[in-house]
């Protein structure tokens, strides 16, 4: 079973989750935008043992903690969307004129795509494709626990730019769609801002195209 902190981070306020799965101990990040005490106290406290570094796409505002976070838990895998990978490598551009801001290239360990899980001690996330924000955006669902961690792709009552490079509306919608169709009423676990939850957004979010 898995629960899930928050701790806000940095300048633009980008959620990083701690998850943990209660039945091991084991824990992995949901974005880390930057690398704080509070990050550190928070997986001190819950016992250290970090898996995973789960990246939902790759601008400066989610990532910039990877460097830090690799040198202090070398264990922990760091993993991002295969189409994201260049942000992480210092390669592409989170915004124009701005390579990703970070002054260290990185290599991933992982590459991630849909369908795959991610195994966190007993915890399962499954990754889902969701371009439109970024090339390679991802939001992993954890399905036994209804919590969706949903990057910059969907908010409370709003949803990811795309006018950022890489990004676009069409991709974007088609990937909301996707996900307020998921079934049932999953927690809406956004990358900024407060959560929410599936239902909300099907009725109240005006950029799904579902809301009558
Ligand atoms: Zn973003």
């Amino acid at each position: 079973m898995l629960t899930y902190e928050c701790i806000p981070v940095g300048m633009l306020q980008s959620n990083c989750y701690l998850l943990r799965d209660e039945g091991s101990g084991a824990l992995a990040l949901i974005d880390c935008g930057f690398f704080n005490r509070a990050v550190a106290d928070a997986i001190a406290t819950q016992g250290g043992d970090l898996r995973y570094l789960l990246l939902t796409h790759g601008h400066f505002d989610h990532i910039q903690g990877a460097q830090a976070l690799r040198g202090r838990y070398p264990n922990a895998q760091i993993a991002i969307g295969a189409e994201d990978a260049p942000y992480l490598r210092g390669e592409a551009e989170s915004v124009a004129g701005w390579k990703s801001k970070h002054s260290v290239a990185m290599e991933p360990d992982l590459l991630l795509h849909e369908g795959e899980t991610i195994q966190v001690g007993g915890g399962v996330l499954r990754v889902l494709e969701t371009p439109g924000h970024t090339p390679g955006g991802l939001c992993f669902f954890a399905e036994k626990e209804r919590l969706l961690f949903t990057g910059d792709t969907l908010f409370y009552e709003e949803v990811g730019r795309d006018d950022l490079p890489g990004g676009d509306w069409a991709t974007l919608r088609a990937s909301l769609e996707r996900l307020i169709e998921l079934p049932g009423d999953a927690v809406v676990l956004p990358g900024h801002g407060q959560v929410s939850s599936l239902a909300h957004e099907r009725a109240a979010n005006p950029y799904v195209g579902l809301a009558e």
